[in-house]
């Protein structure tokens, strides 16, 4: 049995990530059958429900009103309309719906919209994720009340490293908000975004920061950047050999957050379409269990369905159905979530 822990050291991560390839996958196939079918990945649909004009600078980001990307604001999406992509989702075969604005926080006046949304999405048996900037404690519990499954806010990086990409907030204001969703019970989906310019030791922290929170997210998405012109860390890296992450460094990072938070959802999220099949592939291998479906994430490209269907039929792999996630008490304890089903 692979033990849960929380008191991973920097040293521990770092000598993970040195370990021989196939010694590594090893280690992180057998963490993720300990706790997830091997066979089985969870389709994910994301959907941008408020679109750029963000006031925040995170250097990677084509919808801060810092980046120069032709990314147009748009105000947040008709409850009708939002509850329309869901259901096209489902068709899909989405089991999951995460919906993303981007704010620097959501206003008290936009809350009745986003929780008539929650509970929109939620009656229609898709589990919810939201990301939506940082949260307040009462907005955290407004959205638990209405049925929040997941609450998305990434770390993107390593402490140091955080404030290299960006400068409105900073790495502190990011775990307030996580401490918030977990206390308000809304599991918490946290991770980052590999191949920003960083190095081997800011991986080792990215990944230690998450795992020895006081509980690991229950979601972790990893990100390879996806260099957009006219953003800061788009213009920074186009054209360096650093633009495109190793493939390599890539699935050691999945591998080594699948052995230090076994439990977890790992996601392959944005960045996948730049990234092999044989890549993807090994990123399973290495505990990867979830991935985006669609063309569009958010405003970046995606795989697409089709391919994605290609690439699940060559590596025997099949969706993720109506499983029941964990969800978290107030006291911490795990209880099953009640389903909308
Ligand atoms: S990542 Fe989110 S918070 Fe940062 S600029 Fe983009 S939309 Fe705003």
């Amino acid at each position: 049995m692979t033990d849960i822990r929380m008191d991973w050291t920097r040293e521990e991560i770092a000598a993970l990530f040195d370990l021989p390839f196939t010694e590594l996958l090893f280690q992180a196939a057998t963490a993720h059958r300990t706790y997830h079918r091997p066979d089985e990945v969870q389709l994910c649909t994301l959907l941008s429900i408020k679109t750029g004009g963000c006031p925040e600078d995170c250097g990677y980001c084509s919808q801060s009103v810092h980046a120069d990307s032709g990314v147009e604001a748009t105000k947040l999406m008709d409850v009708r309309a939002v509850l329309q992509s869901a259901a096209q989702a489902k068709d899909a075969g989405s089991q999951r719906f995460c919906m993303g604005a981007a704010w620097r926080n959501p206003k008290d006046r936009d809350m009745p919209a986003i929780v008539e949304i929650v509970k929109g999405v939620r009656d229609m048996g898709l589990e919810t994720c939201m990301t939506l900037g940082m949260l307040t404690p009462k907005q955290a519990d407004m959205l638990a009340a209405a049925g929040l499954d997941y609450y998305n806010h990434n770390i993107d990086s390593s402490p140091e490293y955080y404030e290299r990409v960006i400068s409105t907030r900073n790495f502190e204001e990011r775990l307030d908000t996580l401490d918030h969703v977990r206390k308000s019970g809304i599991n918490v989906c946290s991770g980052g975004i590999i191949g920003m310019g960083e190095t081997r030791e800011d991986r080792v922290g990215f990944v230690h920061t998450l795992s020895t929170l006081e509980q690991h997210p229950e979601s972790v998405p990893v990100n390879a950047l996806v260099p957009v012109k006219g953003t800061i860390l788009g213009d920074m890296l186009a054209d360096t050999p650093m633009a495109k992450i190793d493939d390599i460094e890539f699935v050691r990072t999945v591998a080594v957050a699948r052995i230090t938070m076994p439990k977890s959802m790992v996601r392959l999220s944005a960045g996948r379409e730049s990234i092999s099949a044989s890549t993807q592939a090994l990123c399973f291998m290495a505990g990867a269990n979830s991935i985006f479906t669609g063309d569009k994430l958010l405003t970046a490209p995606n795989a697409g369905d089709d391919s994605d269907a290609a690439l699940f039929d060559r590596l025997g792999l099949k969706a993720l159905e109506g499983e029941e996630p964990l969800r978290q008490s107030r006291d911490g304890a795990e209880s099953t979530m009640e389903t909308a089903e």
